[in-house]
């Protein structure tokens, strides 16, 4: 049986039952701009920026919570839409503190990305803002209320794409503030600092605190490379700014981590530049040790080895493999010890 068939702008396309305009409008590379949806989670229709004209429909409706239906006939960027986005983020503006020159989001705001779009130079709306103060008592996230628009994705990436459960709506009208249990800080909740709120935000409201004033959005080469803790693989951005690493965030939609990243992938990028890292290698003599090359290092460890299978057997020595190596360095471990030293006395330490 043939797809169903709808039209948007225009254009006849067909969609799979089940599918929402929104996801049939992007299949099909027309944009509607969205704030608080997150893909892959259950639409809220919170940030209403998505409305569409359908017509026959008695009011414009959220894309991202309406089911695609056979015949529709939708337009995407009429007046009366264009009219409706104008004010919704004149509204969402005029009901925080917006000076985007020393936010640290400038340039990666999407609220200010739709408002330069839209042309939304004045704000006629005095709002009633609330005045909850910045939190910033922990080493890794700021969070500035006054920047918060609402939306709730962070809510649902903590809740639905980490599963971590420590985030969600408090309190009621203007006094509305996304909480902890018990509106505790972050640092004294059940808050894991996986920091997938901070990825989806999209606005100035919840930031990284190590990347504070090191760099806008604009002057950052994004690296993409694999998280270099654990076995995992996990895919990650390096935003790099004068050959130094400001911040990372989650590559989208690739394999294993599809946008998602833990605390040691998302904040732990800074060892690279610990004084205390070695980066040569070492040879005990006496109580100390000296800098050698890898050669000198490896001939040691070499003559060593030989030196304990000749003197006990290859069961006097035994292999521990660095449980964050990638699985072809481990499986070459256990090849090294098993077929070339001719022991079984391989392991890996405990993931941490
Ligand atoms: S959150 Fe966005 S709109 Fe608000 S001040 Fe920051 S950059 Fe500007
Ligand atoms: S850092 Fe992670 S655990 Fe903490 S609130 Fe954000 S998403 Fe939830
Ligand atoms: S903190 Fe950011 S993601 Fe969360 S509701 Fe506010 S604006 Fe949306």
């Amino acid at each position: 049986m043939p797809n169903p068939q709808l039209t948007i702008n225009s254009r006849s396309v067909s969609f799979a039952p089940g599918q929402t305009i929104l996801e049939v409008a992007r299949e099909n590379g027309i944009d509607i701009p969205t704030l608080c949806y997150l893909k892959d989670c259950t639409p809220t229709g919170a940030c209403r920026m998505c409305m569409v004209e359908v017509k026959g429909a008695r009011s414009l409706l959220a894309a991202c919570a309406t089911p695609a239906a056979e015949g529709m006939d939708i337009q995407t960027e009429s007046p009366k839409v264009i009219g409706s986005r104008k004010l919704n983020l004149e509204l969402l503006l005029a009901s925080g503190e917006h000076n985007c020159i020393v936010c640290e989001a400038n340039g990666a705001c999407q609220l200010q990305a739709l408002a330069y779009k839209y042309g939304v130079e004045t704000v006629r709306f005095e709002g009633r803002t609330t005045n909850y103060p910045i939190e910033d008592n922990n080493p890794l996230i700021v969070r500035d209320f006054s920047k918060c628009i609402l939306c709730g994705r962070c809510v649902q990436a903590c809740n639905e794409v980490q599963v971590n459960k420590a985030i969600g709506y408090g309190y009621r009208g203007a006094k509305s503030k996304i909480v902890t249990s018990g509106d505790r800080p972050y640092n004294q909740s059940d808050c894991v600092f996986c920091g997938q709120c901070v990825q989806v935000c999209p606005t100035g409201a919840l930031t990284e605190k190590k990347a504070k004033g090191m760099g806008r959005a604009w002057e950052m080469q994004k690296v993409r490379t694999t998280c270099p803790y654990c076995g995992v693989g996990c895919q990650i951005w390096l935003h790099v700014k004068d050959g130094r690493i400001v911040k990372t965030s989650a590559v989208e939609d690739a394999e294993p981590n599809k946008g998602r990243l833990c605390v040691k992938g998302r904040f732990g990028y800074d060892f690279i530049y610990s004084e205390d890292r070695l980066t040569t290698p070492l040879i005990r003599e006496g109580e100390g040790f000296r800098e050698a090359s890898w050669d000198e290092a490896l001939d040691l460890v070499a003559s060593k080895f030989k030196q304990i299978i000749a003197e006990s057997g290859p069961d006097a020595l035994a292999g521990v493999s660095c449980a964050r190596s990638i699985n072809e360095d481990s499986y070459n471990m256990q090849k090294l010890f098993r077929a070339v030293i001719g022991t079984n006395n391989i392991d890996h330490c405990a993931r941490t």
